[in-house]
């Protein structure tokens, strides 16, 4: 499959199945947290860069085969709204399933009432914001230049007074960037005037794009949480209190490479996900020392990490 990967457990979203509908990595920000490396290109360009009769075909797929979805989620490699077709794809896939649709969104083009359209047949919108004030929002997200904070903070108050669904806003915290009395206050105005219907608060627990972005602590998490309001959650997955679908992941992973070397290719495709999914779980393994990474003939094989 091109477009569609998983189903991919997610705590918010339960198995959720995936369709990836920008090109690796396709993004209006460069985050230094991003999960996926640098963004390769940063665009504000809307085009289509997929053919929605094949998404569809492969949704149609997916599903004749696969026991429990939750979720359709447009998510992946890069920005989904960067693609003309979201909307398209969104009412298509709504005429082939009642399973719920979300949309994972940086949330810097809602301001545009073409991509707000876009999502209005969206069940749930998850926009992300990380900053309310210009300089954090530039250190953290190297936006594209031609974005503007206000008018991405603005777009999601209107998207809020058009759009029924439920809009469940995240915040990815940093220490020493956003995790300041100053930024937390500015953030917390932000949200009170999206007002969307959940916050979730989440900090640098996977391998980011840039080693600096550190985490928060368990306990500087719910300190944010009280801050805040008592109704947001924090959604981080700290080591040794990991969510049971992810702690799933990650034992198959282990099973399969405790038997023999692998690749991400293989991964994949025995887990039916994408190889970039597959990618992302290999350096959260490697990054907390479970998996070691050897190269043979040009192909990079994980093994598991046996302690010693
Ligand atoms: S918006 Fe998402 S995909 Fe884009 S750079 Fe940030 S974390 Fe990565």
């Amino acid at each position: 499959m091109r477009y569609v990967y998983g189903p991919v457990p997610s705590r918010r979203l339960g198995f959720s199945l995936g369709i990836d509908l920008v090109p690796f990595k396709t993004c209006s920000l460069d985050c230094i947290y991003c999960q996926l490396g640098r963004t390769t290109q940063k665009s504000v360009e809307r085009k289509i860069y997929t053919q929605k009769d094949n998404v569809c075909e492969e949704v149609r797929e997916a599903l004749r085969k696969t026991e429990r979805i939750d979720y359709i989620t447009f998510s992946g490699s890069g920005e989904p709204t960067l693609n003309l077709e979201i909307g398209a794809v969104i009412r298509e896939v709504k005429k082939i399933t009642a399973l719920p649709v979300a949309v994972l969104t940086n949330g810097t083009l809602l301001f545009r009432e073409d991509v707000q359209k876009d999502l209005v047949e969206a069940d749930v919108v998850c926009p992300s914001l990380d900053a309310a004030s210009d300089v954090m929002f530039r250190k953290i997200n190297r936006p594209h230049d031609a974005l503007k904070l206000d008018s991405i903070i603005q777009g999601l108050k209107k998207f809020r007074m058009i759009y029924k669904g439920r809009i469940w806003l995240e915040v990815m915290l940093i220490k020493d960037f956003n995790d300041s009395t100053e930024e937390l206050s500015r953030i917390r105005n932000a949200i009170s005037g999206i007002q969307p219907d959940r916050v979730y608060l989440n900090t640098v627990v996977r391998p980011p794009s840039e080693m600096y972005a550190k985490l928060l602590s368990s306990d500087e998490m719910m300190t944010v949480k009280n801050y805040f309001d008592n109704r947001c959650e924090v959604i981080a997955e700290f080591h040794g209190q990991k969510i049971g679908e992810a702690q799933n992941v990650e034992d198959a992973i282990i099973e399969m490479t405790k038997r023999r070397p692998l690749t991400s290719i293989d991964i994949a495709n025995v887990l039916g996900v994408s190889e970039t999914n597959a990618k992302t779980w290999i350096n959260i393994l490697k990054y907390s020392g479970k998996l070691q990474e050897r190269q043979y003939k040009g192909e990079r094989y994980y093994s598991y990490a046996i302690k010693k």
